[in-house]
């Protein structure tokens, strides 16, 4: 069991300042180291304080997320330095990511051609793939866990967050999972087959066909639409949306959308793809004269965000109603931070799992 420091109190040392986003389990805060006057991100997760209880997150949850993050120092990662553990909450301190969603920050200009999407998809792959070579997936990447550390930099730097769902293989492991959200998971998550780090390469496809086009390959109508096109690898480069985009990027997708886990492209591999490395001059041209779907674009992050706020009202609204059931009083901020922790049964169903997810961010 991890020990986290338990002797001081995040409070003494961190001065808590303005909220910066919220998930399912989490409420994330902008914190002051009081010594230093550094900035840094507070993880504040509410801790279940029983096996039946249906609030906060499993303490183990909590430690796997933490083992993770130690062991993962990487420019594209984001950093943990400090853990703190009071009776009923863990809180990560972790590098303040300031620059936002790497899709907003996208979706903020006028056109972006296919060379400068590569500089941030060789980023994301550099990551993933020194995640990957410590025999760690992250099964959760999607647009909302991939940040930049500084939009105003010249090179903004790409920062993979949210290792909630993350899992550490050990060697001959047979591991099955059925969580993540479905737009971005691969047919071996739906099917609950054993798991290897090939499920966030999926989703790196999944990423890299929005990012060009605006729309989700496999979004149905609905979530089991969303499964079974899935599962019968049911896409395509439709005109509409692909019209500027190269040849290579689409075969870049293609190597990422294989059924066979053992055939699908690897980070590494993903690095030496022509479109990300180029090595004739006709390689080159033909991804400088290709372009991502402005327009398109737009309206896909505009409609992502809005469910997002759709989301976090109607969490926030169940969390009230369930409030006035038990007839508690406890302050606003404590309530917001029960509502993304309320969201995991522990007698809950794989499927049912998925959905949750779906509901919250697809
Ligand atoms: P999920 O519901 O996806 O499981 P979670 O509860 O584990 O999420 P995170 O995704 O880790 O929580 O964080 C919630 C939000 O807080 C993020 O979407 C992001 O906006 C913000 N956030 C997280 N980490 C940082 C950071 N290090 N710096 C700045 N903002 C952050």
């Amino acid at each position: 069991m991890a020990v986290f420091n338990t002797l001081e109190n995040v409070e003494d040392l961190y001065e808590i300042g303005e909220v910066l986003g919220s998930g399912h389990f989490a409420q994330v805060r902008e914190v002051r180291e009081r010594a230093t006057g550094v900035l840094w991100a507070g993880k504040f997760l509410k801790i279940r304080k029983c096996a039946s209880s249906r609030m906060g997150i499993e303490r183990k949850s909590v430690e796997k997320e933490v083992e993770v993050l130690q062991s993962l120092q990487h420019t594209n990662i984001m950093a943990l330095k400090d853990v703190f553990e009071s009776r009923a909450e863990v809180v990560l301190v972790l590098e303040l990511i300031s620059g936002g969603e790497l899709f907003d920050f996208i979706a903020e200009k006028e056109n972006l051609t296919e060379s400068e999407a590569i500089e941030f998809m060789k980023q994301i792959l550099l990551g993933v793939g020194f995640m990957h070579g410590k025999q760690i997936g992250h099964f959760d990447l999607k647009p909302e866990n991939i940040m930049l550390s500084d939009k105003n930099a010249p090179n903004p730097r790409i920062k993979i967050i949210d290792f909630g769902l993350a899992h550490r293989f050990q060697p001959g492991e047979e591991y099955k999972c059925m969580s993540g959200t479905p737009q971005y998971i691969p047919p071996e998550v739906i099917n609950y087959e054993p798991l290897s780090t090939a499920v966030d390469m999926w989703s790196l496809g999944v990423i890299t066909y929005i990012l060009l086009s605006g729309t989700s390959p496999f979004q149905g109508c609905t979530d089991d639409e969303t499964l079974s096109n899935i599962i019968a690898l049911n896409y395509e480069f439709d005109d509409l949306h692909f019209s500027k985009t190269s040849s290579m990027a689409k075969d870049f997708i293609q190597k990422l959308f294989v059924k066979d886990v053992n055939e699908r492209m690897t980070a590494e591999e993903g690095l030496f793809h022509p479109w990300i490395k180029p090595l004739t001059r006709k390689q080159v041209d033909n991804r400088n004269r290709a372009s991502i779907n402005m327009k398109n674009f737009k309206k896909f992050n505009a409609k992502r965000k809005w469910k997002m706020s759709y989301n976090m009202v109607w969490m926030c609204n169940r969390l009230r109603r369930l409030k006035v059931i038990c007839k508690t009083s406890a302050p606003a901020d404590e309530e917001l931070r029960q509502c993304e922790s309320d969201q995991e049964d522990n007698d809950i169903k794989p499927a049912s799992l998925i959905r949750r997810r779906l509901s919250s961010s697809s």
